[in-house]
This record gives C-alpha cells, sequence and structure tokens, in this order.
C-alpha cells in the first residue's frame, strides 16, 4: 500500500468534510461515501463505526451506533484491527477495520491505518458534539424537556408544513404549586419533572410540550384530543414520597384554537393573553377570544398609566360604612379605592388585579393607608369622633419583611391611636404565605392593630386557616349573601353553622354585600349583627362619609 494519506483519494475523503457537518447522521453518511474513493487503496474489506454514550439529560437512553461504513462485496478477512477512542461526554467510540480476504496489512499499512482511524474520530466525535449542541439549545437543563426554543422549532415546523392548525396551543401553570411542594416530601425540580414527564407521556409523538421555566408549560395538542388532555391536566398524577403513593396536581390553563394564518409567534400571544386573564381572574380553563387582546392592551395602559395617576392624586379613597343591625348605628367603615380618570369612576376589579399581577398593588395599598391616617388625624382635630377604618391590603405584601414596621411608622406619623386602623387580607389560597400571614397578623395584633379576613369563605382552606390565626374579625364573603334570598334551606344551615364556628373561635364576624332587608333579618336571627352593603349604603366620597359620623346618626331600617 502507498503512502494513502497524502493521496488524490484521501484529498477526495477530506473534500466531503469542507461543508458543515450537520449532525453525528450526516458525518456517518459522509464516511459512508468517502470510504469508497479509498476502499481499494487501503484493501479495505470493512468499516464498522460503533458511537456508545451514557445517558444525559439530552438523551435519557443514552446512545449506542452500529454503523456499517463499508463492507466489500468480495468479503473480509479475519486480521481485524480495532481502535477505541474515548469522548468528552464518557462515551466511545470504536473503529473496527478488516482488510480484504486476499489482503495482509503491512505494520506501516497499519500505521497509516490508526491515523485514518484517528481522523474518523476526530470527524464524528465532532459530530457528536454539534448534535449536543444542537440539543443543548433546545433543551430545558432542569427537567430535559424542551425548552421555549424547541417548542417554537416544533412549532414552526408544523407552521411550514401546513399542519399548525390541526392543533390545539395551551400553556399552563401548576395551581398552588408553593403549597404542593411544600407538602410533598420531595424536592422541587423533581416534582417538576415527574409533572412535565406526566404529560409528555399523555402525548402523542406528534403533540408537544415545552417547559419554560418555573412551573410554567406550552404546548400543542391535537384538535381531537383537546378534551381529553383538559381532563387530564385538571388533574395529573405525581408521586408524592418514596413509596408509590400519588397525588393530583391541578393546573391553570389557557387555550386557542389555531386558525390557518396563524403563525407560532400570533399562537404564543393569545396563549400569554389567555394565561393572564385565567391569573387575573382566578380561572383554570379559559379559552382565548380576540377581546382579550384588546383586554390585555388596556392592562398594559393601565400600568403605564398608574405611577402618573398616584403623582396627579387620581385615586380617591372612598369609604362604605359598617352597621350594628340591631342598633342601627354606623360601627366602623372601610376604604375602598376609586381611580378617578377625567372625571369617570374607573371601579378597582378593573385595574386592582393588574396592579396585583404587577406587584405595584402594594404601592397603591400604603397610599390609601396614608390617606385614611391623614382622614382620622383631621377628624380627630376636627372634634370628630372617629370609627375603625379597615384598609384593604393586598398578599403581596407578605413578602415584605417589614410590613408591619411600615404599617406602625405612618400610624406613629399621622399620631392615631392604633384602634382606628383594622388591616384586611384577603383569604389566602393555599397556605402561600401562611408564615408570614401569621407572623403579621401577630404582630399587628400585639401593637393593637385591628386584622380582618376578607372575602371568607371563597378560597380552599378556610376553616384551618381560623384555628391557627389571631385575627379580630371574620368577613363572610357576599356570596353568602345572595344564597340567603334564594330560600334554599341548606345555604341557611351551612350559613348559621358558619357564624356560630367563627364565633366560637373568638372573632367578630361580618357579614359583606346585605342588599334586602329579608338577607338582614335573616343574619341578625343567626347572632351576625355586623353588616356593610348598598342595603344601608354604598361607598362613597370622605364628605358624605362624615355626615354619617354626625352625633345621633342612625339608620331607619328595621329589621
Ligand atoms: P372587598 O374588600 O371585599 O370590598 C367589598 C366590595 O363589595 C366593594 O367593592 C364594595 O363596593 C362591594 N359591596 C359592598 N356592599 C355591597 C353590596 O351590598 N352588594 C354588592 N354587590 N357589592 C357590595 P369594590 O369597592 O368594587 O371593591 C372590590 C374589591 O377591590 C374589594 O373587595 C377589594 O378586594 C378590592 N379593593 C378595593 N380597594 C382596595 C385597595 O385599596 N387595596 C386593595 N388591595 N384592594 C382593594
Ligand atoms: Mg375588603
Ligand atoms: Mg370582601
Amino acid at each position: 500500500m502507498e503512502c494513502t494519506l497524502y493521496s488524490d483519494s484521501m484529498k477526495r475523503f477530506y473534500g466531503l468534510f469542507q461543508e458543515n457537518i450537520q449532525s453525528t447522521a450526516d458525518c456517518l453518511n459522509r464516511i459512508k461515501r468517502g470510504i469508497s474513493f479509498l476502499a481499494d487503496e487501503l484493501h479495505l474489506g470493512k468499516l464498522d463505526i460503533r458511537i456508545e454514550a451514557p445517558a444525559n439529560i439530552y438523551d435519557a437512553s443514552g446512545l449506542s451506533i452500529e454503523y456499517p461504513a463499508y463492507v466489500y462485496e468480495g468479503g473480509f478477512g479475519s486480521d481485524t484491527l480495532q481502535f477505541p477512542f474515548e469522548t468528552t461526554e464518557h462515551g466511545h467510540i470504536m473503529i473496527t477495520l478488516a482488510p480484504r480476504p486476499d489482503y495482509q496489512w503491512t505494520e506501516r499499512d497499519k500505521e497509516t491505518l490508526r491515523v485514518f482511524a484517528m481522523n474518523v474520530f476526530f470527524l464524528s466525535g465532532r459530530a457528536r458534539l454539534i448534535d449536543l449542541t444542537k440539543k443543548a439549545a433546545i433543551t430545558d437543563n432542569m427537567t430535559g424537556m424542551m425548552n421555549l426554543a424547541g417548542f417554537m422549532q416544533f412549532a414552526n415546523a408544523a407552521m411550514a408544513g401546513g399542519n399548525l392548525r390541526r392543533y390545539h396551543g395551551f400553556r399552563l401553570n401548576i395551581k398552588n404549586f408553593k403549597y404542593i411542594s411544600q407538602q410533598i416530601s420531595r424536592r422541587t425540580d423533581d416534582v417538576l419533572r415527574d409533572y412535565g414527564h406526566a404529560i409528555e407521556h399523555f402525548l402523542d409523538v406528534d403533540e408537544t410540550i415545552a417547559h419554560l421555566g418555573g412551573d410554567n408549560f406550552v404546548g400543542l395538542v391535537k384538535d381531537e384530543r383537546l378534551d381529553d388532555f383538559l381532563t387530564f391536566i385538571s388533574e395529573v398524577p405525581v408521586q408524592i414520597g418514596r413509596d408509590n403513593k400519588t397525588t393530583g396536581i391541578g393546573a391553570r390553563i389557557g387555550y386557542y384554537d389555531i386558525q390557518y394564518s396563524d403563525t407560532s409567534a400570533d399562537v404564543m400571544g393569545y396563549l400569554d393573553a389567555a394565561t393572564s386573564i385565567a391569573k387575573m381572574e382566578g380561572r383554570d380553563v379559559v379559552r382565548f377570544e380576540y377581546a382579550m387582546l384588546e383586554r390585555m392592551l388596556r392592562n398594559k395602559a393601565i400600568s403605564a398609566m398608574f405611577p402618573v395617576a398616584v403623582a396627579s392624586e387620581e385615586f380617591q379613597v372612598y369609604y362604605q360604612p359598617k352597621v350594628n343591625i340591631c342598633s342601627n348605628m354606623i360601627c366602623g367603615c372601610e376604604a375602598l379605592v376609586r381611580w378617578v380618570q377625567k372625571g369617570k369612576i374607573v371601579p378597582p376589579m378593573e385595574f386592582i388585579p393588574v396592579l396585583e399581577e404587577e406587584g405595584t398593588i402594594c404601592t397603591l395599598d400604603f397610599y390609601v393607608f396614608e390617606r385614611v391616617c391623614r382622614t382620622i388625624r383631621s377628624w380627630i382635630d376636627r372634634g370628630i369622633q372617629p370609627v375603625t377604618v379597615s384598609v384593604n391590603f393586598s398578599k403581596l405584601h407578605l413578602r415584605n419583611p417589614k410590613l408591619a414596621e411600615e404599617i406602625l411608622a405612618i400610624i406613629e406619623k399621622y399620631k392615631v391611636d392604633a384602634k382606628y386602623l383594622e388591616i384586611e387580607l384577603t383569604e389566602m389560597s393555599g397556605y402561600d404565605n401562611f408564615e408570614s400571614l401569621s407572623q403579621f397578623i401577630a404582630d399587628m395584633h400585639e401593637k393593637g392593630v385591628r386584622t380582618s379576613i376578607d372575602d371568607f369563605g371563597t378560597g380552599y382552606s378556610s376553616l384551618n386557616l381560623l384555628t391557627n390565626l389571631e385575627a379580630d374579625v371574620v368577613k363572610l364573603d357576599k356570596s353568602f349573601c345572595v344564597k340567603i334570598g334564594s330560600d334554599d334551606a341548606k345555604t341557611k344551615i351551612l350559613l348559621q353553622n358558619v357564624v356560630n364556628m367563627v364565633h366560637e373561635l373568638d372573632y367578630h364576624v361580618l357579614a359583606e354585600g346585605v342588599e334586602t332587608e329579608e338577607q338582614a333579618e335573616f343574619l341578625r336571627s343567626i347572632g351576625c349583627t355586623t353588616v356593610q352593603g348598598y342595603l344601608y349604603d354604598k361607598p362613597m366620597p370622605l364628605d358624605a362619609f362624615e355626615l354619617r359620623l354626625a352625633p345621633g346618626f342612625s339608620y331607619t331600617i328595621l329589621v
């Protein structure tokens, strides 16, 4: 055998690799094509390439490729040469060569073949790295699932093939994930991985799901499987501990029926809108509708206008009386914020969920709280007997370790008695911040500031919550009152027992949303004597409310 390393056929072989290698498969194909130029010169009977790689995050089952790159039609001799190489990912590449049946390789031939084998190793090793780099770009490191780039790649390929419209896009977020990971004695990453893999397992090969980070996922499911998918997603079984026990994990999901003209980017935008709405409205399943885009624009405008509105004092505090229905006397009030935009009042439900989503609600709550303290100060200065004013604080404040301190500093600034202030916190869903909630309530209790659990009965941890808190008041959500009118005997029994129980746990009870005399009468009959509702007064501006504080004022409604 001539010195083949510099031969024309060898140059033709390497010439095939001048263009970028795309993948391992592409590289092996080129080797197969190129070896035909060289086989005669090398007296080659056979060339096998074996590539092995251990399992890793990109290949859950590892890699094992057995590639016969060349076999001479006249067969091969038994004097094989094997060249093993180790790869950087702790895998192996084995290159096996055999001569033609009638040929015996010399020592010099073997040297040439060793150098050739090394080159084959470099080429295929490089190809493997290209595969890994490509996979890394579309793989989520935590779960080994696809990431957003992978999802876009899948969706773009479906779009290019005209198949995207066969799918429904979905985006989901695990419900109460913090609570779940606290309850399950497993690492958060493991729970997320199992959850994602359980969904992957449910999906067909031509469907997809990607992990976006945190507890957020996005994917595509075929139109005809949407209903089954939504049922599955409402309770995905995930292992709880080391034994085989599982728990069902729920999700908040936005979905969209992809249309012919939609691009992958459109779909992402629509899913974003649907999930945002789901979050803001506390709904589990939201189907995207085009009107939501307008709402999203409006929400963006609200966020943009908010700082300006605070600076130009567009937010006003309204006051809604709380009434003792036995004495018909006012016994407190709730401060409720109103945004007065060009003379028109924007109701809180239009902007509070937006500010909550951004966290800016905290600024607004403190703004209202400071206004209230200033008002109480002015009542005292003007000789008006104050009533306790309750102020709503978003649960987002519980992330602030200095919350109690900041509240007390404002009370101190206006030199008002803490007994005139009450902080309303909405009943939490789950135990997200239970520790900080109970600590905050205890701190307020110690300083004489009252606290109340607002909208009681709408969350799902109600009863448990009450046995562990030092709050003063439980405000029954207005949905209870609505049911009183319905003459439903069971609702009345339920309400009566809730009121009894809350009293026995040593809380004051207030019923919100009392609109009719019938409701007030029933509440009085079960011992719930403090109410708030349109039957007595709607929330009103400060000057109107101050008339209610005049000595001797009482309501004339008799129940
Ligand atoms: P909320 O704290 O439960 O306040 C009671 C809501 O019920 C008020 O709605 C009040 O106007 C309404 N309401 C009172 N009586 C009746 C009635 O008889 N019938 C009916 N249908 N409704 C009644 P509003 O003022 O629209 O506020 C809605 C929610 O916005 C509040 O619910 C509270 O969660 C939130 N909010 C209001 N102001 C603030 C604030 O300054 N900060 C925060 N974080 N949230 C606020
Ligand atoms: Mg409230
Ligand atoms: Mg309420």
